[in-house]
């Protein structure tokens, strides 16, 4: 459609005017289509037909001008061609480079869309990473938790206070006329028939009369103690039972020697002599 091959820079060069009219024809070729042409390829023809017209038109003025601004070069029809195909060529370098630049305006955005998605993805590892971490410091806070709450049961469990509504009447070591020496266990005052139990697990070693004790059992625990429970109304175990804390082993009375219903309650570390059974308790976690 257009002649290919002709060498238009001279022509361009050496007439200032037309040079002037072209750049006013490329004002107005840009003005002619919206500057957001570039976009799509369609818009981008438009674009270049609208060119291709301005420039064809500037053309023809600068022919008709050309006398008046440069009356020494007058226009021959193979310099108007030249011109217009430099145009042309020009435009349509430009478009090329517009279309490069929009490719490389497409590659720079998808290489911040890989970015940016790249981003996401560590951050949600991140995340997925901290909530497990998360979970599993619960989960151990839970366990421990439970651990700790388990250990306090078998502890509450494990030692139990022989007897309740009492009042201490006699410590351990206490001198008094009822006693050959010294008081060699801890009095708990209750009213006759108030249920008496096992400090601790353990086996029932002894269920008798013991003179100045009145009715006593003797229970052997696990650790190798073996508890007391003296004066008592009655037995209701047996020697060679198993008991566990808090199991009733009698009922308090007034047998042996003593003025009035108490649970005389001594302990024996290993079975051998008795020690203060308050600080006994106590470092059972009991607080009599
Ligand atoms: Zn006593």
């Amino acid at each position: 459609m257009f002649p290919d091959g002709v060498a238009p820079t001279s022509a361009t060069r050496t007439h200032a005017t037309s040079t002037a009219a072209t750049s006013t024809a490329r004002r107005k070729a840009r003005h002619a289509g919206p500057r957001r042409s570039r976009k799509t390829g369609r818009r981008q023809l438009t674009g270049l037909a609208a060119a291709i017209a301005a420039a064809t038109s500037a053309v023809s003025l600068t022919g008709s001008a050309a006398p008046r601004t440069a009356p020494a070069a007058a226009l021959t029809d193979a310099q108007t061609s030249a011109i217009t195909a430099a145009r042309i060529d020009r435009r349509l370098m430009m478009n090329s480079r517009d279309a490069y630049r929009l490719s490389l305006a497409a590659t720079t955005a998808q290489a911040r869309q890989a970015t940016a998605l790249k981003q996401a993805t560590a951050r949600t590892a991140k995340l997925a990473a901290y909530r497990e971490q998360t979970l599993r410091r619960a989960k151990a806070l839970a366990a421990a938790k439970a651990a700790a709450a388990a250990k306090a049961r078998a502890q509450a469990a494990s030692v139990r206070m022989m007897i309740s509504g009492y009042h201490i009447t006699a410590t351990f070591n206490q001198g008094g006329s009822h006693w050959a020496h010294t008081h060699t266990g801890l009095d708990f005052a209750a009213p006759i028939g108030t249920r008496i139990g096992s400090v601790m697990a353990g086996e029932v070693i002894s269920a008798e009369f013991a003179g100045a004790y009145g009715r006593r059992v003797e229970v052997r625990h696990d650790d190798g103690t073996v508890t007391w429970y003296c004066h008592m109304s009655e037995f209701t175990v047996s020697v060679g039972d198993r008991v566990a804390a808090g199991d009733q082993v009698g009922s308090v009375g007034v047998t042996g020697n003593t003025t009035g219903p108490h649970l005389h309650f001594e302990v024996h570390p290993d079975g051998g002599d008795p020690v203060d059974p308050y600080p006994w308790l106590q470092e059972h976690g009991l607080n009599p």
